[in-house]
């Protein structure tokens, strides 16, 4: 099968399109054609060779794909559409997935739209729901609101009753990100997040901060959180090194500071995390829905074409999801 492909860790251009083994479902898999897979921050992370992939786990790149089931499951068909939460092996022609990590993909949802939702928007309900445990009402400060994740975190918000506040870098990323549903937004390369979003909070500040920025955005964060708010850290695109009196400032509000990462989760973790998704989540995305979900997509790049998707995101230049077209 084809699969994307580098020798050695580095640039974009290291990425190409290699004829490689197609793997064998194990005991409680079941192997999928792909038909589309998408980008993610983490990829060219894997690629410059600073996130190996979990042991076990395939070292080919793409941690979610959208196709069809072409080996018989337990709970599977062949035929099934589904999307697939991986913890790799997704840019490629075939993966193996466990079957408790498959979600049926809604009849009207095509491949491409499928391909957009399996790692940020399980990342983006993972961390409002099972790690700061969102309220009713609850002011959430997004970071990145354009991104893969932020779009989804909007209106997984929206559909759980909290106020979703946004940052990005970009006038197009705050208009879309107001469109999904951000009750405001800030650009945090013009202004003072901290400042703006405690006026629009009335002094409360922030319940909850979806932070995958990190070191360059301390201050500001730590500054708007509420008091008891917890400020979940997931990515760090601004740096992991924190100068200051980061911890008194935390303690005087109380603050909770959580982690999380979800391609390292276990096995049991990600199959109830992919249930509850299904259950609660999913059937949103229908039009028929009163509040509709809609995966965003930036962009669609044929697999050859792999090398400028990268560069693409690796820009900021995306607005939604990148997608990998394996059928065109
Ligand atoms: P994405 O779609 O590529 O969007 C990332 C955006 O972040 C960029 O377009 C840029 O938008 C903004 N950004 C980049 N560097 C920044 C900086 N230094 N300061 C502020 N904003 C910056 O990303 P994604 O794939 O959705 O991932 C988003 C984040 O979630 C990444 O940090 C990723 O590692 C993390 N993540 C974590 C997990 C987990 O389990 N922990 C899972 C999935 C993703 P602007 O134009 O607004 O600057």
């Amino acid at each position: 099968m084809l699969a994307v492909h580098f020798d050695s860790p580095g640039e974009a251009e290291n990425l190409y399109i290699k004829e490689v083994a197609r793997p064998e479902p194990s005991e409680g898999e079941v192997l999928i054609k792909v038909h589309a897979s998408a980008l993610n921050r983490a990829d060219l992370l894997q690629r410059r060779g600073f996130y190996l992939p979990p042991p076990g786990a395939s070292e080919i790149l793409g941690l979610e794909a959208a196709g069809v089931v072409v080996s018989e499951g337990a709970d599977w068909s062949v035929g099934d559409r589904v999307m697939a939460l991986l913890s790799g092996g997704g840019n490629a022609e075939y993966v193996t997935v466990p079957e408790d990590q498959l979600m049926a993909i809604p009849n009207q949802m095509t491949f491409i739209q499928a391909a957009a939702i399996p790692e940020a928007w399980l990342t983006a309900y993972q961390l409002l729901h099972f790690v700061a445990e969102v309220k009713n009402g609850e002011t959430v400060l997004i970071h990145a609101g354009g991104s893969g994740v932020g779009t989804a975190a909007i209106q997984l918000c929206r559909l759980a009753g909290a106020v979703p506040v946004v940052t990005a870098g970009s006038a197009d990323k705050l208009k879309k990100s107001m469109e999904l549903g951000a009750a405001a937004g800030f650009n945090y390369k013009e202004e003072d997040f901290s400042s703006c979003l405690l006026t629009f909070t009335k002094g409360h500040g922030a319940d909850i901060i979806l932070d995958c920025v990190g070191a360059s955005m301390w201050e500001q964060n730590v500054k708007c959180l509420s008091m008891d708010g917890r400020w979940v850290l997931y990515g760090t695109m601004g740096g992991v090194e924190v100068h200051g009196d980061i911890l008194r400032q935390l303690l005087f509000k109380r603050g909770q500071l959580l982690t999380s990462l979800l391609r390292s989760r276990s096995p049991e973790y990600k199959s109830k995390l992919v249930k509850t998704f299904d259950e609660n989540v999913l059937p949103y995305f229908s039009s028929d829905s009163r509040t509709p979900l809609h995966p965003v997509i930036d962009s669609i790049y044929k697999m050859d074409e792999i090398v400028s998707a990268h560069k693409h995101m690796e820009g900021n230049k995306n607005l939604g999801k990148i997608i990998i077209n394996l059928d065109s």
